[in-house]
């Protein structure tokens, strides 16, 4: 096993460059995610790892080994596609012999890696004797990682290898790539368009954006603490809302551009007093409350467009005052609501992420 090292990884096609210097470290054991909308540059991050694109500037390593000119085969990964990438006219077996094969192992030691990748991903020996076209797509995809096992790699690299399978399967599998990291400890880089995917898998995240990081941390840590505009915008659904305000004169209030207004923690924002920002309000923290109960203060009052009962909660789309920009607020449970009303919503002060609009940098800490 070993950990991945990035530094300063530039790719460019001709003139045009799409990875803008990459830095990364990945640590031995560890799940990495790379985690943006498509055609931000995700597959060529990972190729370049796998040694399936060149390098155009920087470094890349894979435990002690400076990797930029090895051949893939040379560097001791194994790759999973989304398109399973499975030999179509050999068994199950073969496809997962074959590469130990022409590596030369003894045949005794290529029964004992099969037999032990099948039992690991549950492939019986009926299964063993099939062909892929014999397999359901969840199957072939156990297959392909079943290839992938048998290797012995230092690392796994996956390409959005979902992507092919139905939502049920995608996340019972989902499920399986997971417990089977876990199990094996094989450091682990997987490249995937959805957020919830990426969340539910990585130990971190990494977000890239038109080829650049915008953050790197953990799940809940992206979640909670966004660097920025296009973080806080890609990570959690339903997404952010994101509400054109300003800070208050004092700084301890944010004045939403409907005319509302919602407290801001003490002291936090004085620095920015007066300032245009962009407010970031997740649809799961605002909370209904009796307009008399905060006397006024505090409270932004939600005019209801649209509601959408989900059964284990409720999706209200509406606007805040003479706003016009629509905004989502998900209370828990069924709810009696009409269109027109209009709802008393407050936010845990320390529940509010502000940005500055032109940079998209966090405000605050
Ligand atoms: P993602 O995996 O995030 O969808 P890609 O890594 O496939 O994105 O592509 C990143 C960018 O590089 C895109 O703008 C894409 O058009 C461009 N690109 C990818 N491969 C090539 C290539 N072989 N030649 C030129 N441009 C490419």
């Amino acid at each position: 096993m070993a950990g991945i090292n990035l530094r300063g990884v530039v790719k460019a096609y001709g003139k045009t460059q799409v990875i803008h210097g990459v830095d990364c470290t990945i640590v031995d054991g560890e799940f990495l995610v790379i985690v943006g909308p498509s055609g931000c540059g995700k597959s060529t991050l990972l190729r370049m790892i796998a040694g399936l694109e060149l390098i155009t500037g920087g470094e890349i390593s894979i435990g002690d080994r400076v990797v930029n000119d090895l051949e893939p085969a040379e560097r001791d990964i194994a790759m999973v596609f989304q398109n399973y990438a499975l030999y179509p006219h050999m068994t199950v077996y073969n496809n997962m012999a074959y590469g130990l094969k022409i590596r030369g192992l003894a045949k005794a030691d290529i029964d004992a890696r099969v037999r032990k990748a099948a039992e690991i991903l549950a492939l019986d020996d009926d299964l063993l004797r099939r062909t892929p076209r014999q397999l359901s797509g969840g199957q072939r995809q156990r297959v392909a990682m079943g290839r992938a096992i048998v290797r012995q790699p230092s690392a796994f690299l996956f390409d959005e290898p979902l992507s092919n399978l139905d939502a049920k399967l995608r996340v019972q599998m989902r499920l399986e790539i997971k417990k089977l990291q876990k199990d094996l400890g094989i450091t682990s880089v997987y490249v995937t368009h959805d957020q919830v995917e990426a969340m539910t898998l990585g130990h971190r995240l990494l977000v890239l954006n038109a080829g650049i990081v915008e953050q790197i941390g953990a799940p809940i840590e992206l979640y909670e603490h966004p660097a920025t505009l296009f973080v806080a915008g890609f990570i959690g659904s339903p997404a952010m809302n994101l509400l054109p305000a300003r800070i208050g004169e004092d700084g301890g209030r944010v004045e939403l551009s409907g005319g509302d207004g919602l407290p801001l923690p003490p002291g936090r924002f004085a620095a920015h007093a007066g300032r245009t920002v962009t407010a970031g309000i997740r649809p799961e923290h605002f909370e209904m409350v009796a307009d008399d109960q905060s006397n006024g203060h505090g409270v932004a009052r939600l005019a209801v467009d649209v509601v959408e009962q989900l059964g284990a909660d409720t999706l209200v789309h509406g606007h805040f005052g003479t706003d016009r920009g629509v905004l989502t607020v998900r209370l828990n449970g069924t709810q009696d609501l009409q269109s027109r009303q209009v709802l008393p919503m407050s936010v845990q002060p320390e529940l509010i992420h502000l940005f500055d609009p032109d940079s998209g940098r966090r405000l605050g800490g």
